[in-house]
């Protein structure tokens, strides 16, 4: 079945909740193994009813401005926290002595972890702020995907900016720079306004559930199970040892290439005097690309794209009112990955098919799997599924870039250095951010040039005033949409730069290491992964000084 002909029915909420009071009190009469295991496949089967959810997601997504799927967004919005709270409710009984044992026999350790961090990390108290959280969430997306910007006389998607701001010629970049930098200013007492109410509603949340900020809640809900604050502070550190001053001598690098006496930030998209590579063709021709690429890469990696175009999980092409970045979404009653993308007509087209494809692989792989609950993922796995697998297409890029192949690789390496420290940035940031959550905007502002001067060293705003004021961090859609999502970021690029390295030495081995990595996700914790897939601890100074020493 394609996604267009998925049909879409409202998951109602009474209907669900009905669903869950049964389920409830049989979990309450459950006390054997075989009975609690027939509990769970229902829950499973209830699972399955709620894919309706994720396909309004994303078909709102795909069309902001459509008022059906806008509607029922909304009341996704509002039920949402709702059956958050039925599901911990079912979790709880789950983690109860009695059941436990039973539980943790089908499900396994670090399910059972999981679900102790939500009973923790939500319960009914929190409703309404998580219903206001979602509003908001939900007005912060309506703003930055219908934002325009006046461009050569009209008024043009600032999304569909990107092939100005990286062209070759610097001064139209320097244009459309500041075109887009207008449009963001223009934006930013909304931006702060609604970060300001996002920041007390969590902290809030945090309050009401017990926990001494909105850091250790993030850390409960975003399952960092097996590490601390601590041990993230001290990868903080090893980044701005090891990586900082290798990006500052990669800046060098890329002046030099592009022939310039210095590198303002409108200069920052930019990496090769004519421009940088670029796909040889349309959608179809990358769509095209994108399956020989599979293909070539590994047999299990041709059956999963043939899977993804012969049900056209995808939707790649950029539109007015689509909502902006690219996400794997998965569509557990159909066992189905969606990739929603835009392709912009840059080096992005083929970069967003080589990331969610990751992701979309993953869960691909594992869309057979008996225990459901074990294809729940955190995020620093789920990002080394995708990042990696960034680095293992990369042999394939011809196919994209023809004789340029070799450019983007360039470029791949360049940002994938710059995404570990920008995504440390990002991190330290909430984490002060959250810690004083009555910060002014004027403060959050200044922290953020403080940690700029840290992790960026090199960047030169050139005069534009709004990354003078320090609002840079309001043009990252994670810091309002997914708070904290950022260090997972940071280090699954530190494992995929393994799987780089390792690609060069063995790359037999290194497939395999993957596929174990892909397939155990799930069944424990982030670090026995990297272990269990014979990867060095990515938290260790170590490890980043042993890539910062092959990279350089
Ligand atoms: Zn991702």
């Amino acid at each position: 079945m394609t996604f267009g002909e998925m049909p879409y029915q409202r998951a109602d909420y009474e209907k669900l909740k009905q669903n869950y009071l049964e389920l409830i009190e049989e979990c309450q009469r459950a006390s054997d193994a075989d009975a609690i295991k027939r509990v769970l496949q229902k829950k499973n089967a209830l699972d399955d009813e709620m894919t309706d959810i994720s396909l309004c997601y994303v078909r709102h997504d795909m069309d902001v401005n459509d008022s059906f799927y806008a509607s029922e967004q909304a009341y996704y919005d509002e039920t949402g926290p709702l059956l958050t709270e039925l599901d911990n409710r079912f979790q709880e009984l789950l983690l109860e002595p009695s059941r436990r044992k039973a539980a943790e026999a089908v499900l396994g350790p670090q399910v059972m972890a999981m679900m102790e961090n939500a009973v923790r990390g939500f319960n009914e108290s929190v409703i309404e702020l998580a219903q206001e959280e979602n509003r908001l969430t939900g007005v912060h997306n309506q703003l930055t995907s219908t934002a325009v910007v006046q461009w050569q006389g009209r008024e043009i998607k600032r999304s569909l900016m990107t092939p100005y701001t990286q062209s070759g010629d610097r001064e139209i970049r320097k244009k459309a720079y500041a075109a887009c930098s207008g449009s963001w200013e223009q934006q930013r007492s909304r931006l702060e306004e609604v970060y300001e109410k996002l920041v007390h509603n969590r902290a809030a949340q945090a309050k009401k559930l017990g926990f001494p900020s909105f850091v250790e809640l993030s850390y409960c809900r975003m399952n960092r199970i097996g590490y601390t604050p601590d041990e993230v502070r001290e990868f903080r550190d090893a980044v701005k040892k090891e990586i900082v001053p290798l990006l500052v001598k990669a800046e060098e690098n890329r002046k030099k290439r592009l022939g310039l006496d210095h590198l303002y930030v409108y200069d920052g998209g930019i990496a090769f005097p004519q421009g940088n590579p670029v796909p040889d063709g349309d959608t179809a021709f990358c769509l095209a690309a994108t399956r020989e690429m599979y293909h070539r890469l590994s047999p299990e990696t041709a059956q999963f794209i043939d899977f993804v175009m012969e049900n056209e999980l995808y939707d790649v092409e950029i539109r007015d009112g689509k909502r902006g970045g690219g996400y794997m979404m998965s569509l557990e009653s159909y066992r189905m990955p969606f990739i929603f993308a835009n392709f912009d007509g840059t080096s992005e087209n083929a970069y967003i098919m080589t990331h969610e494809g990751g992701h979309a692989f993953q869960y691909y792989l594992k869309r057979n799997e008996p225990v459901r609950e074990q294809s729940w993922l955190n995020s620093e796995v789920a990002e080394t599924h995708a990042m990696a697998m960034e680095f293992f297409l990369s042999p394939y890029m011809e196919l994209f870039f023809g004789s340029r192949a070799e450019d983007y690789r360039t470029l791949h390496l360049e940002k994938a250095l710059q995404l570990i420290s920008y995504e440390c940035e990002q991190d330290e940031f909430q984490e002060l951010v959250y810690r004083n959550p009555d910060m002014t905007a004027k403060e959050r502002n200044e922290l953020w040039l403080r940690l700029d001067g840290e992790y960026m060293p090199a960047k030169d705003y050139a005069g534009d005033v709004n990354l003078l004021s320090g609002c840079g961090w309001q043009r990252i859609q994670h810091i309002y949409q997914w708070p904290f999502y950022a260090i997972d970021y940071a280090l699954a690029q530190v494992c995929a730069l393994q799987y780089k390295c390792l690609m060069e030495e063995a790359p037999e081995r290194a497939w395999q290491s993957y596929l174990t990595f892909c397939k155990k996700s799930g069944t424990m914790d982030f670090k026995s992964l990297a272990k269990e897939a014979g990867l060095m601890n990515p938290f260790k100074a170590d490890t980043i000084r042993y890539l910062a020493g092959r990279l350089k």
